[in-house]
């Protein structure tokens, strides 16, 4: 028997997310059996979590998007017992049992191995989110925005993908301009590199199509008319990222700024990115941060803690990353 959170699903559609004991026989197929000795909560754990967004499309679920552990028995040439394994994606947690519990069985292709130089707990510190981070700064390097561009806006700056950016970005050099609604945590984010804080309301509503041009480029995890307004105070040539909807799924732009000044929105999905992309964004993760880098970001909680804190999560209470300790 293990300890598991699972979500399952009443006949009038409604759902509940408790901890329960399963038993090895009922984890669903795969090529690996991974102990889990870590994992997260990311906003769509929060969202599968309290049924607030249709992320679980197979009930019962096992949520927990990310999780890392040890091969316990393995069926491929990739991995063999005793190997550190890395998840993050691929479905899992939404139509495949994730990480939020004791013992996992997995498709071999979905897992990475722990790149060296990180821990477990230092990898589900950075998580989906920190991962996202990543892929949005290699985004930006990819097309060729340099720390002497200009300013960097990041929207939703105090939530996980946020703070792994703005450290990522400040530590390459790059001069941040963060977005948030809880300035009473400007502290929190100029510790992590934001040079300036903006109220987030002042992109929240709908602007004009084009507006003073402020970014070289932008990583936004929020939508709506946020990405709006970021597409439209890009300077001429810019790049904006869009990897988020915490503000809406709505994307309410013009194409002005696409046809007057030439700027690009690159669309980050990590869910189903190929593994030789979630190796490099890995392998960069793990030379740029440095150990403090994970405390500051990230709070510890266990599995029985976990819907409790997904319920503050969505409710914005919760600020940074957190790890479950499995
Ligand atoms: P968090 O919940 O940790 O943070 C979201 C942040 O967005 C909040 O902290 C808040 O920042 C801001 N926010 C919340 N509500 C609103 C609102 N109504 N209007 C404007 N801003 C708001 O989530 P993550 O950082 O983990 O993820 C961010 C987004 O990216 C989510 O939408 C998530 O689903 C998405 N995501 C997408 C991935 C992909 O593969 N494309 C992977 C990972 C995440 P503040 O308090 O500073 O204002």
């Amino acid at each position: 028997m293990f300890r598991a959170l699972l979500i399952t699903q009443d006949e009038n559609r409604q759902q509940t997310a408790s901890l329960t004991q399963l038993e090895e026989s009922q984890l669903p197929e795969g090529d690996v059996l991974v102990d889990v000795h870590y994992s997260t909560l990311n906003y769509k754990d929060g969202l599968a979590i309290t049924g607030k967004g249709p992320v679980v499309r197979k009930f019962p679920m096992v949520p927990g998007i990310d999780l890392v552990g040890k091969v316990a028995q393995s069926d491929s040439d990739s991995f063999a017992e005793g190997d550190w394994v890395l998840l993050n994606g691929f479905g899992v947690g939404e139509v495949h049992w994730g990480g939020l519990a004791e013992k996992a069985r997995l498709n071999s292709e979905w897992l990475i191995p722990l790149p060296k130089g990180i821990t477990a707990r230092q990898a589900m510190a950075v998580g989906t989110a920190g991962y996202t981070a990543m892929l949005s700064v290699l985004a930006l390097e990819k097309q060729g925005v340099t720390p002497d561009s200009g300013d960097i806006l990041v929207t939703g700056a105090n939530g996980g993908v946020g703070n792994f950016a703005i450290r990522l970005l400040h530590g390459l050099g790059y001069r941040v301009v963060a977005s948030t609604g809880r300035m009473d945590q400007s502290e929190h984010l100029k510790s992590l590199g934001a040079s300036e804080l903006i109220d987030r309301q002042s992109l929240s509503e709908p602007g004009k199509p084009l507006q003073k041009e402020r970014w070289a480029g932008v990583i936004d995890c929020v939508g709506s008319h946020t990405l709006a307004n970021a597409c439209a105070s890009t300077q001429y040539n810019g790049v904006v990222t869009a990897c988020g909807l915490a503000q809406g799924m709505d994307f309410p732009a013009s194409v002005a700024p696409f046809i007057l000044r030439g700027i690009k929105l690159i669309g980050i999905d990590s869910v189903m990115r190929p593994k030789a992309d979630r190796i490099e964004a890995w392998q960069r993760l793990s030379e740029l941060l440095k150990p403090e880098d994970y405390e500051v970001i990230t709070q510890e909680i266990g599995l029985d803690e976990v819907v409790s804190s997904a319920q503050n999560l969505m409710d914005g209470k919760i600020r940074g990353r957190v790890i479950v300790k499995i």
